[in-house]
């Protein structure tokens, strides 16, 4: 079974780091809103049950009760949710209000997942972001209230000019909080951000490789010596409460994504992203428009679809299942000896998996593991 998800290309400011697809001109919410409407009807005719929602941005909790209500009465119509199905809610802190709390637990949201990044004041206005550390905490404790305890905390980590002691700082007051998710993430400069160009001038810091490295491997053990399990590179969890729709995504099953700069997957060959742009978006599903030039399609080939499983499975702490790779788990013994004997892998009964030190160099291990076309012969016998 499918999971749905539903870009919401909105922000009230731009963080400094930031890449993803947004716009702050919140005046085309309502347009945007009815074309998602389309969207869905239009590539999903007959209702098709989702394991998982997941409102992702952008910022969701951008949008009004009024436009969430449209939105939710056009997916239970086409794609509505299994019973007890995961429903997350992206949610900056500066959005949750009890009002607000209120109606996203109405419409049956039972998964919060609010954007903290860090909980001192100064490394907020130096990304940007539109809150404080005091919203933050507040932010969290306001939705428990609300009954909502499902959630999960964004952070992020190896950012310039910090000490490991304030990112220990950072993640004890998200713990404290009793959250049972974290995700965390190394700050990363992507071209054409605010901050690559602030870097570029001189007038902010780069981040220190050794920096994130340093603060990657302690969260991970220090998580597990609280009991948590860090299931995969970047999401850690008590046990039991691992978000749904994401392992999904790592497991390679199906996803319908809806709106500007969504993916969708079919679970096999075929992916296919919507237009990053808002307005040609919003009209190219009005009515009598034609959505034509809006999405983009590709079909992936088998070696395509067994070295993104490599990818994919690297991240996890189940990791990759020799079952996974047929005869070619032969040649996956030979190129990755080297990252066995050095500590940055090991061996288990059903496959690889990548310890702490080796998932900071999942990429290279990874793509010295990679099939090429001269392997395929491999997979096709498997
Ligand atoms: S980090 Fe989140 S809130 Fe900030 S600009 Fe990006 S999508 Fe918007």
């Amino acid at each position: 079974m499918a999971g749905l998800y539903l870009h919401v290309p909105y922000c009230r400011q731009a963080c400094h780091y930031c890449d993803f697809h947004f716009s702050t001109q919140l005046g085309t919410q309502e347009a945007m809103v009815e074309s998602m409407g389309r969207e869905v009807e239009t590539r999903i005719p007959e209702p098709r049950m989702m394991q998982t929602w997941y409102w992702g941005g952008g910022t969701p909790s951008l949008l009004t009760s009024a436009q969430v209500k449209t939105l939710v009465d056009g997916f239970i119509r086409h794609t509505p949710l299994v019973p007890k199905g995961e429903f997350t809610l992206e949610a900056n802190p500066e959005d949750v209000s009890d009002v607000q709390l209120r109606s996203w637990r109405e419409i049956g949201v039972n998964r919060l997942s609010m954007g903290i990044q860090t909980f001192v004041d100064r490394r907020l206005a130096w990304m940007n972001r539109a809150h404080s550390g005091e919203q933050a905490r507040d932010a969290v404790r306001r939705a428990q209230d609300a009954g909502l305890e499902n959630i999960t905390v964004d952070l992020m980590y190896g950012l310039p000019e910090t000490s490991l002691s304030e990112w220990q700082e950072n993640v004890g007051q998200a713990l404290e909080l009793g959250v049972p998710h974290l995700s965390t993430y190394a700050l990363t400069v992507e071209d054409k951000t605010a901050l690559h160009h602030q870097i570029k001038k001189g007038t902010t810091s780069a981040p220190k490789d050794e920096r994130a490295r340093e603060d990657f491997l302690w969260l991970r053990s220090a998580l597990r010596t609280a009991g948590w399990e860090p299931y995969e590179l970047s999401n850690a969890s008590k046990p039991g409460m691992r978000a749904q729709h994401n392992s999904a995504y790592w497991s390679g099953e199906a996803y319908v994504g809806i709106g500007p700069g969504a993916h969708s997957y079919d679970g096999a060959a075929i992916r296919q992203w919507n237009v990053s742009h808002n307005l040609r978006y919003i009209r190219g599903w009005k009515p009598g428009a034609s959505p034509e030039g809006l999405v983009e399609v590709e079909v992936l080939s088998l070696l395509d679809q067994k070295n993104e499983r490599i990818m994919t499975s690297l991240r996890r702490m189940e990791g990759l299942l020799r079952s996974d790779m047929g005869p070619y788990a032969e040649t996956l013994d030979r190129r990755w000896k080297s990252f066995l004997e050095n500590g940055w892998m090991t061996a288990t009964d059903s496959g690889w998996v990548l310890t702490d030190e080796g998932l900071l160099w999942m990429d290279m291990v990874a793509a010295e593991g990679f099939a090429t076309a001269e392997d395929l012969g491999t997979f096709v016998s498997s």
